[in-house]
Formats: structure tokens, C-alpha cells, sequence
């Protein structure tokens, strides 16, 4: 089992809104960053690319996931229902 450590809340991460991408200062000097696509995906883990260290990413699922195919069913779901 991997050993985190830190845990961070993501509205305490930096938003760099052209990678699509979160970072959070390490103690090494350089940044933890994980991915939007990868906190999609429901992965937690924020990795510094300079050194071993990881943290885990604490957030709301919910805020990240794919709405997309829910909405769809909800349209078709009404254009019946019309
Ligand atoms: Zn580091």
C-alpha cells in the first residue's frame, strides 16, 4: 500500500487552466500535479515529478465526474416523454 505524504484539499491545489492540470508546492521545491482527466477517472494520487513523494488528493467525486452520458439519457428520456 502506498504511503501518502500529505493530504490535500483540492481547492488548495493551483488551477493551470491551458495543462488542465493541478499542482501543490512539494517540499523538494518542485510541484505535485495530477490531471484533470485523472481525477475523472477517480484517481487520487498527486505525484511530484522530482522526487518519490506522493499525496492524496481530497475531493469531491461528484464535482469531477462525466455528466455527459446521464444528460443524454435525460433528454432522450424527455423527447419520449414529449
Ligand atoms: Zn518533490
Amino acid at each position: 500500500m502506498a504511503s501518502f505524504y500529505d493530504e490535500v484539499e483540492i481547492e488548495d491545489f493551483e488551477f493551470d487552466e491551458d495543462e488542465g492540470r493541478y499542482t501543490y508546492p512539494c517540499p523538494c521545491g518542485d510541484k505535485f500535479e495530477i490531471y484533470l482527466d485523472d481525477l475523472r477517472d477517480g484517481d487520487d494520487v498527486a505525484r511530484c515529478p522530482s522526487c518519490s513523494l506522493i499525496i492524496r488528493v481530497v475531493y469531491d467525486p461528484d464535482d469531477f465526474a462525466d455528466e455527459e452520458d446521464e444528460e443524454t439519457t435525460f433528454e432522450i428520456n424527455q423527447a419520449i416523454l414529449v
